[in-house]
């Protein structure tokens, strides 16, 4: 064939291959606050289920889809408080047009409590500390959950001598009708091939990522 031949590494065994797909996606990798008291075990990347959080005095980070869905889920499910906090003047603008009516009549009622242009800056056991742009809060905390997005694995494409652009959204360089990368016989699939733009694909969009690579490697193997 055209392509060089692959030695696949895994934890289970080794394989040889003439192609590789990388479709790892991104959600192993959370973007981190960097603050103190972020290893704290009452700080979660990753949100299941409310239940934890009844009675409990939780602080939701960011402004995207899931911070909304969680601050609304964990506030009705009986948390103590839910306090949002959002680095931008603004909710996302993606937020999904049928949960916007409930997430901001929430906040404008006071039952969700929300604070914009706003960071937390440390973490401790009972408390955060939250730096406003009315100046500096500390306020009761159980739990923090961090729900500030992910981004793909970068070293490991790294490794597969996968390129990227050259922009904030670093996104991996790949022909869009065969989804090869620039590293021949490596191709891309799924929410990988948006880089830093982790709202650029969804299932819906990327289901013709196989198709294209199937058609790419029957014409080439
Ligand atoms: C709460 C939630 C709701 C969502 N709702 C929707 C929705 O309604 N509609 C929609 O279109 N999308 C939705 N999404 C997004 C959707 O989950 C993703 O678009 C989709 O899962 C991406 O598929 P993928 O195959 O690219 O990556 P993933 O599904 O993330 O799969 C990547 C896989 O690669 C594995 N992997 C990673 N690194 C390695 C490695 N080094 N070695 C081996 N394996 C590795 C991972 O374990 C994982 O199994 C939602 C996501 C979340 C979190």
């Amino acid at each position: 064939g055209q392509f060089p031949e692959f030695v696949v590494e895994s934890e289970r065994a080794t394989y040889s291959a003439k192609a590789v797909i990388v479709a790892t996606g991104f959600y192993d990798q959370p973007n981190l606050l960097h603050v103190p008291g972020e290893d704290l075990p009452k700080v979660k990347h990753y949100y299941d289920e409310p239940h934890p959080y009844v009675f409990q005095h939780v602080a939701v980070i960011g402004g995207g889809n899931s911070a909304v869905d969680v601050a609304l889920e964990t506030f009705r499910r009986g948390a103590a408080s839910v306090t949002m906090i959002v680095r931008e003047p603004a909710l996302k603008s993606t937020i999904k047009y049928w949960v916007r009516p409930d997430i901001e009549n929430r906040i404008k009622e006071g039952s969700i409590k929300a604070y914009f242009n706003s960071e937390v800056v440390e973490i401790r056991p009972k408390e955060i500390d939250v730096r406003t742009p009315k100046g500096m809060l500390t306020l009761r905390n159980d739990f923090v959950l961090a729900m500030t997005g992910y981004h793909p694995n970068y070293d490991l494409l790294e490794a597969f001598r996968i390129t990227f652009t050259n922009d904030a959204a670093r996104r991996p360089i790949y022909n869009p009708d065969t989804m090869e990368s620039e590293q021949p016989g490596v191709f891309l699939a799924g929410v990988v091939c948006g880089g830093m733009e982790t709202n650029k694909w969804t299932i819906e969009n990327a289901r013709d990522h196989a198709p294209k690579i199937m058609d790419a490697l029957a014409q080439k193997l």
